[in-house]
C-alpha cells in the first residue's frame, strides 16, 4: 500500500525544501526525498564550497602582497591544504546539517532517504517505500558531464564532486573547460600553489560573455601564471607514468600538457536518466531537462520541474526563484512566470564578475539603438586604495527607450555592485533616476552613476532605424 501524501518533493537543493516547508506549513502532509547530501549541488560540491575555498585563496593572495600594503608577513606564503579543506567543510557541513534538521523538525513534513523513482504520475518509490501525492516537484539538479574524449576511461579525473576531498596541493592540475567552474577552481589552486594550467576548446574562455570580459578574465589570470591553452580542439588523454598527458591540439604552444591531476569542468547534465519519468510520461528534451511551461508545470498535469533540472536556469538564485514562482502561484494566487526574471549572476574568480542582462553582443544581435558607458578600474578611487585595480565595468543603455540593457562589472566588489543596476531594471525606471542618485563615497558603486553620464554608441548596435555604428 502506498503512503498518501498531498505533495511529494523530490530533491533538496535549492528548491525543494522551501517548497516543503511552505506547503507543511499551510498544513499539507509533504513527503521529501533525497538520495545523498541534503542541500543538493550549492551546499555540498557548488558554491559554498567553492567560495569557502576562494576565500582561502584570496587570503594567501593578499598575503603574498602584503608588502605592498606596508605589511610585513615574515617569510614565505604556504597553504595548508587540510585546513583549507576544513574550513571549507565545517562550512559546507554546518548548511548541509541546517537544511536537514529544518526539514526534520518541520511539522508536516516527512523525510525518506533514497533514490526515488516514478512508478506513474501519482505514484514514487523510495526503496521499499511508495508514496503517493496529487502533486509532485521535482527538483533533482545535475551533475558533472564526464565527455566522451579519447584516452577518459584510461586515467583518473576529478570533477566539482571529487575535488571536495582533495586536501593536498597537486603539482600541476590540468583542468579541461575554461568556463566558470573551471575558471574559479584554476585561479584558486594556483593561489594554494599548484601549477595550472586550463585547456578551451574554443578561442576564448567563458565564450557567453563579450570579447573584452573575456580577454580581460584571461589577462588576470596569466598575469597569475595560470597557463592558458585555447582553440583545443581535440583532447586526447593517457597516462604518463604516475602523472597525466593531455595531447592538446591546438595552433600554438607544445602538443601536450602533462600534470598530476585532471580535472573536469566541462559542463553539466541533469539528474533525469535515471528517474523513471517515462513512467510518469513526463516530456523531456534531447538533453534530458526537463519541458516545462512558463510557470514551470511539466507536460503532465500535477508535476513541476524546479532548478536545473528544468533548463530554465542554472544557478542557486534561478532555482531558488524557481521555489517562489511554484509558491506563489499555488498559494497566493499570484501569477509569477519565469519569463518575469532578469538574468543575473557573477563569476567568482577575483577580481569577480557580476553580470545582469544582455551582453554587448546580444544587445547589438537585437538591433537595439544602445549606448555603453566603460571605465577601467583603475579609475575607480575605492580600487585604487585597496590595491586591487585590475577590471573595468561597463553598462548598456536603449539610446530611445532609456531602459538598462545589460551590464557586466569585472572588478572588485562586482558581484555586489551589480545588483544596483539589475534593482533599477527589475524597477523598470529609466537609467537617467540610477544617473542622478547620490551614492556613497568611496565605493565601487559610486561611479555608477558617472559611467551614466558619460555614455557612448555602441559601436555595432544600430545608430538609426537599419544603420550601424
Ligand atoms: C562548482 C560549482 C560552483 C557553483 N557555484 C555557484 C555560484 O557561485 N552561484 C550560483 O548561483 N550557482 C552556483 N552553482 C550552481 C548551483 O550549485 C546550482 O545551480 C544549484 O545548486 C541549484 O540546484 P538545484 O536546486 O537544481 O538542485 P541541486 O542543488 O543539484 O540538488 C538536487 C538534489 O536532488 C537529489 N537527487 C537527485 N536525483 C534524485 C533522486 N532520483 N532521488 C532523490 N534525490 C535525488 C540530489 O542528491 C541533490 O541533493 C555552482 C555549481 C557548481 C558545480
Amino acid at each position: 500500500m502506498a503512503k498518501t501524501y498531498d505533495a511529494i518533493i523530490i530533491g533538496t537543493g535549492q528548491a525543494g525544501p522551501s517548497l516543503a516547508v511552505r506547503l507543511a506549513n499551510t498544513g499539507s502532509k509533504v513527503a521529501v526525498i533525497e538520495r545523498k547530501f541534503f542541500g543538493g549541488t550549492c551546499v555540498n560540491t557548488g558554491c559554498i564550497p567553492t567560495k569557502t575555498m576562494v576565500a582561502s585563496a584570496y587570503a594567501a593572495h593578499l598575503a603574498r602582497r602584503a608588502g605592498e600594503y606596508g605589511v610585513n608577513i615574515g617569510g614565505p606564503v604556504t597553504v595548508d591544504m587540510r585546513r583549507v579543506k576544513a574550513r571549507k567543510d565545517a562550512v559546507s557541513g554546518q548548511s548541509r546539517a541546517g537544511v536537514e534538521g529544518w526539514l526534520r523538525a518541520t511539522k508536516n513534513v516527512t523525510v525518506y532517504e533514497g533514490q526515488a523513482h516514478f512508478e506513474s504520475a501519482r505514484e514514487i518509490s523510495v526503496g521499499l517505500e511508495r508514496l503517493t501525492a496529487p502533486r509532485i516537484f521535482i527538483n533533482v539538479g545535475g551533475r558533472a558531464v564526464v565527455p566522451a574524449m579519447r584516452g577518459i576511461d584510461e586515467v583518473p579525473y576529478l570533477t566539482n564532486s571529487s575535488m571536495m576531498a582533495v586536501d593536498f596541493l597537486p603539482r600541476h592540475l590540468v583542468i579541461v573547460g575554461g568556463s566558470y567552474v573551471g575558471l574559479e577552481f584554476g585561479q584558486m589552486f594556483r593561489r594554494f600553489g599548484s601549477e595550472v594550467t586550463i585547456i578551451e576548446m574554443g578561442s576564448r574562455l567563458i565564450s557567453r560573455e563579450d570579447e573584452d570580459v573575456s580577454a580581460t578574465v584571461r589577462e588576470i589570470l596569466e598575469a597569475e601564471g595560470v597557463h592558458i591553452r585555447l582553440n583545443a580542439e581535440c583532447i586526447a588523454l593517457s597516462k604518463r607514468g604516475d602523472e597525466i598527458a593531455a595531447g592538446v591540439d591546438c595552433t600554438n604552444g607544445p602538443p601536450t600538457v602533462v600534470g598530476s591531476h585532471l580535472l573536469l569542468a566541462v559542463g553539466r547534465r541533469p539528474n533525469t536518466d535515471d528517474l523513471g519519468l517515462e513512467k510518469a510520461g513526463v516530456e523531456m528534451d534531447k538533453r534530458g531537462y526537463i519541458a516545462v511551461d512558463d510557470q514551470l508545470r511539466t507536460s503532465v498535469s500535477g508535476i513541476w520541474a524546479l532548478g536545473d533540472c528544468n533548463g530554465r536556469g542554472a544557478f542557486t538564485h534561478t532555482s531558488y526563484n524557481d521555489y517562489e514562482i511554484v509558491a506563489a502561484n499555488l498559494l497566493d494566487a499570484d501569477s509569477r512566470r519565469v519569463s518575469d526574471r532578469i538574468q543575473a549572476y557573477a563569476l567568482y574568480i577575483d577580481p569577480p564578475l557580476g553580470r545582469c542582462g544582455w551582453t554587448d553582443a546580444q544587445v547589438i544581435g537585437a538591433g537595439r539603438r544602445a549606448l555603453v558607458g566603460k571605465r577601467p578600474m583603475t579609475r575607480v578611487a575605492r580600487a585604487v586604495e585597496k590595491g586591487e585595480t585590475q577590471g573595468f565595468m561597463k553598462i548598456a543603455v536603449d539610446a530611445d527607450t532609456k531602459e538598462i540593457l545589460g551590464a557586466a562589472i569585472l572588478g572588485v566588489g562586482g558581484d555586489e555592485v551589480i545588483h544596483c543596476i539589475l534593482d533599477v531594471m527589475y524597477s523598470k525606471a529609466p537609467y537617467t533616476v540610477l544617473q542622478r542618485a547620490m551614492h556613497i563615497h568611496p565605493t565601487v558603486a559610486e561611479l555608477v552613476p558617472t559611467i551614466l553620464g558619460e555614455l557612448q554608441p555602441l559601436i555595432g548596435a544600430t545608430t538609426s532605424a537599419g544603420s550601424a555604428a
